[in-house]
């Protein structure tokens, strides 16, 4: 068998029955061979950046356990958008569903389709703050502990909920 690697993937979403396409994304990674959610954060309420009057987001991150490789991961994440009816119309719009590969084990690396770390991971709270819920002694590769960024970072606009994607949207 192959070795595990450790991803944190950003999940966010602001259009539809948000809870529910959260919810269907972390079962089917989690039903998926090679993979194994290994952790869930809590939920984040954020404005939404980009163009436009848009709903706010439901923010959160996942930990994953994962035998495939990082392109594949990624093919994987944007099956699960496609599959949650995302369309790619306006950057950075209101979506029903966006899957982010944040880290991927100490991988640093940058091509057409893949920049790891994920290349605004470290300015965004709404990332920042459930990453550092769910590993809160993680380091990036060149070793900032993702605890200073929350500290650098602060919680403007962000606000924590007790949400559970147990019940569909509010
Ligand atoms: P942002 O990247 O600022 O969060 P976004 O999530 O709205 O914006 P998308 O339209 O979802 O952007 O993705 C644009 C492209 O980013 C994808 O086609 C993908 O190939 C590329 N990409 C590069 N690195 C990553 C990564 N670490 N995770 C996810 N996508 C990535
Ligand atoms: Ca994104
Ligand atoms: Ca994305």
């Amino acid at each position: 068998m192959a070795a595990e690697s450790s991803a944190y993937i950003a999940l966010g979403a602001n259009l539809g029955d948000v809870k529910r396409n959260l919810r269907r994304a972390i079962e089917t990674l989690d039903a998926t061979p090679g993979c194994r959610v290994t952790g869930v954060s809590p939920w984040y309420r954020s404005r939404a950046i980009g163009p436009g009057n848009q709903p706010g987001y439901l923010n959160g991150v996942m930990a994953l356990a994962t035998t495939l490789d990082p392109h594949a991961l990624l093919d994987l994440l944007q099956a699960l958008e496609a599959a949650a009816g995302r369309e790619r119309m306006v950057r950075w719009g209101a979506r029903t569903l966006d899957l982010d590969l944040l880290l991927f084990d100490e991988l640093s690396l940058a091509d057409e389709r893949l920049t790891l770390p994920h290349p605004r991971l470290a300015e965004r709270n709404f990332v920042v703050y459930p990453l550092s819920d769910l590993a809160p002694a993680l380091h990036l590769p060149d070793g900032t502990p993702v605890s200073d960024l929350r500290i650098a970072l602060g919680a403007r606009g962000l606000e924590a909920t007790f949400a559970t994607l147990e019940q569909s949207d509010d």
